[in-house]
């Protein structure tokens, strides 16, 4: 099963193409249509490294993220409770989206995203969020 963690229901929905290298966004491109194919495949929920992360520069030994300004794992932590998610369950990204649109008000998304280099950058808005 894919391992999937929690900001990443934001950044999968706001993604335009842009990464921190071409790796990464061949990663991601093929990550985030694969999750538009198969919105009801099992997902594992985790607030660490996910296919993702994988292609990431960022990732060290495949388990530490080296991006110390954005905490990314605080980020995911600090998710569960508004998005009403539990850590290392099962969710299909159907669900993931069904949480978000419910759940995720524009004050969660700007504490959660605004140390975040893709939204200084003006690509990640609430406004632009579609979770259709
Ligand atoms: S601002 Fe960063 S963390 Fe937030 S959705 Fe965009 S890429 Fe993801």
């Amino acid at each position: 099963m894919n391992k999937f963690r929690v900001h990443h229901i934001m950044c999968t929905n706001l993604y335009k193409g842009y990464g921190y290298s071409g790796p990464f966004c061949e990663n991601m491109t093929k990550m985030v249509s694969w999750l538009n194919e198969n919105q009801d495949e099992p997902l594992l929920l985790v607030t660490h490294p996910d296919e993702i992360c994988k292609r990431c520069p960022n990732l060290v030994d495949g388990r530490y993220c080296v991006d110390i300004t954005n905490h990314v794992q605080k980020k995911d932590e600090k998710l569960l409770e508004p998005l009403k998610l539990n850590g290392n369950k099962t969710y299909t990204y159907r669900q993931l989206k069904e949480h978000a649109q419910k759940y995720l008000t524009k004050e969660v998304f700007e504490k959660s995203c605004s140390n975040c280099e893709w939204y200084d950058k003006g690509l990640c808005r609430y406004e632009d969020f579609d979770w259709k």
